[in-house]
């Protein structure tokens, strides 16, 4: 109570226009995950690690649009990639060059991506990588973990009736959905993003490739979340041949962009040169900014730099747990390279029903907490790492944190 009174007490102009919004925009915010209570925070600017909300008060971003600005805010070579497409036409209708250079460094990064065909997000290409695993098999179903997130539309939710769910980092429970129901495509994320950022083990993730070949179906890892934690993504970690992979977030630098990508014969279904193909248009795909920001996004995203930040990622959890354990309280940092999540309880999850299970009023509380400290994260708990917060930034986090746990436990 404390902390929304003096958070209400710092923030009136996000208050003012959140309200004003509300009267146009169905709960005044055009995306369901950046809605938290009393209201959120209205952010006006963001320069590499910093942003600046419309009260003139500036955080530190731990959020990175949810992961997709993997060298921060207006990432200065991205900038200029994407404005100089601007200034020779955004998007033609016609193929253009700057495609096929971000598809070719996809493939070169990608082992069992060998073509590739661009969306305006990671939910269309998930849509896109259902329709064709549909058309693939002749099947219907789609089998997702519980907790999974593929993009906020029916067939990618568990409550649509072509789609059945089952516990991640269960591979007997994969199985018999397999034996049970014609199953079309296993769809997997390397770890569960929204769930919780919770690791799939490698034996479940080779043995979840492994069961939907022995059954027909094809195999699509969802790789939007975790190509910024390996320089070829998690298939190139673990040696993973899928299907199909889905791509999205830091592959267009901070502009709206999708993709999948897989092997030829796969991907020729999608070809209009091919006599009953899967007619795919949209009028952005392959958006020129998308594709130049995310090129140089890319070049700039070697092995060296994946490495460095995610041992500052790991470091970091460390110190999250220690100044928790030290302020008393019980915490768990969960990490996937440079993404992490705290979760209240003294035992990592390793599915989302475990995660539910523990998620506790507290990770509201430490959000409106860390506010305050000026550090910008997501209250459930998620927080990611950009090349842009320098070593400074990173004590000063974990000097946050320690004086958010300080506080949740002596209110
Ligand atoms: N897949 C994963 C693993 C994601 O994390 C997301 C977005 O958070 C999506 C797909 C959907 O991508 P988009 O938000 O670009 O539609």
């Amino acid at each position: 109570e404390e902390l929304v009174a003096e958070y209400r007490d710092h923030t009136p102009r996000s208050a003012a226009v959140f309200q004003h919004a509300s009267t146009v925009m169905p709960g005044g915010e055009t995306r369901s995950v950046t809605y938290y209570p009393p209201y959120p925070i209205v952010l006006s600017e963001g320069h590499g690690a910093h942003l600046l909300d419309v009260d003139g008060t500036e955080y530190l971003d731990l959020v990175n649009n949810y992961t997709s600005l993997i060298h921060g805010n207006a990432y200065r070579p991205a900038v200029q990639a994407a404005t100089a497409m601007l200034t020779q036409g955004a998007v033609f209708a016609s193929p253009h060059e700057r495609q096929l250079d971000l598809a070719e460094l996809l493939t070169a990064r990608l082992p069992a991506v060998e073509q590739v065909r661009f969306t305006n997000s990671g939910t269309e290409a998930s849509l896109l990588a259902a329709r064709l695993a549909q058309r693939a098999t002749g099947r219907t179903t789609i089998l997702l973990f519980d907790g999974a997130y593929h993009g906020s539309t029916a067939p990618l939710l568990a409550d649509d009736p072509n789609v059945v769910t089952v516990p991640y980092n269960d591979l007997e429970a994969t199985g018999q959905a397999l034996t049970q129901r014609n199953i079309a495509a296993v769809f997997a994320e390397p770890f569960l993003g929204a769930g919780g950022v919770i690791p799939g083990t490698p034996e479940f993730l080779q043995g979840i490739a492994d069961q939907a070949r022995e059954f027909g179906a094809l195999f699509v890892l969802d790789e939007v979340q975790s190509l910024r934690n390996s320089f070829s993504g998690e298939q190139g970690l673990l040696d993973l041949r899928p299907d199909i992979t889905v791509l999205g977030k830091v592959i267009g630098g901070g502009m709206p962009i999708g993709a999948i990508g897989g092997r030829e014969d796969l991907m020729s279904l999608t070809a209009a040169t091919t006599k009953g193909h899967i007619a795919h248009s949209g009028t952005f795909n392959g958006h020129l900014t998308a594709a130049a920001a995310g090129a140089v996004t890319l070049r700039h995203l070697d092995e060296a730099t994946i490495a460095g930040l995610n041992l500052k990622a790991a470091r970091l959890a460390d110190d999250i747990r220690r100044v928790a354990a030290h302020a008393g309280i019980d915490v768990q940092a969960t990490r996937a390279g440079s993404i992490l999540n705290v979760h209240f309880t003294a035992t990592a999850p390793v599915n989302a029903e475990q995660a539910r299970a523990v998620s506790s009023p507290l990770l509201g509380a430490l959000h409106l907490a860390l506010l305050r400290e000026g550090i910008y994260t997501t209250p459930r708990g998620m927080i990611n790492l950009s090349t842009a917060l320098d070593a400074d930034d990173l004590s000063r986090v974990t000097a946050a944190y320690s004086r958010a746990f300080q506080r949740l436990a002596d209110p």
